[in-house]
């Protein structure tokens, strides 16, 4: 059983969030070629190993949270909140 710690609720079973998927996929722009949202949506990459991912705490705090887990093992490696992930991206920009 995956263990999510929730900066908010502390330690949760898995069953009380909600994932919402890769936490590194970057859409195209809205008026990019048909093409490259076909790229974007069908054709995304399967890694193994450390993987960031949306999860959303819907059974407790609602919030949303960056976690990076090895999806060989599910060890979960790190959990984020995903403001301060956005606010560390924009920093860098
Ligand atoms: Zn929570």
């Amino acid at each position: 059983m995956l263990r999510i710690h929730c900066p908010w609720c502390g330690l949760r079973d898995h069953e009380e969030f909600t994932l919402w998927g890769e936490a590194t996929r970057h859409f195209p722009a809205l008026d990019a070629p048909h093409a490259q949202w076909v790229q974007s949506v069908y054709a995304r990459p399967n890694p193994r190993g450390e993987t960031q991912e949306f999860f959303q705490h819907n059974l407790g705090c609602r919030r949303w949270l960056v976690v990076s887990r090895n999806n060989l093992t599910h060890e979960v490696l790190s959990v984020v909140p995903a403001h301060e992930r956005s606010a560390a991206k924009e920093d860098r920009a």
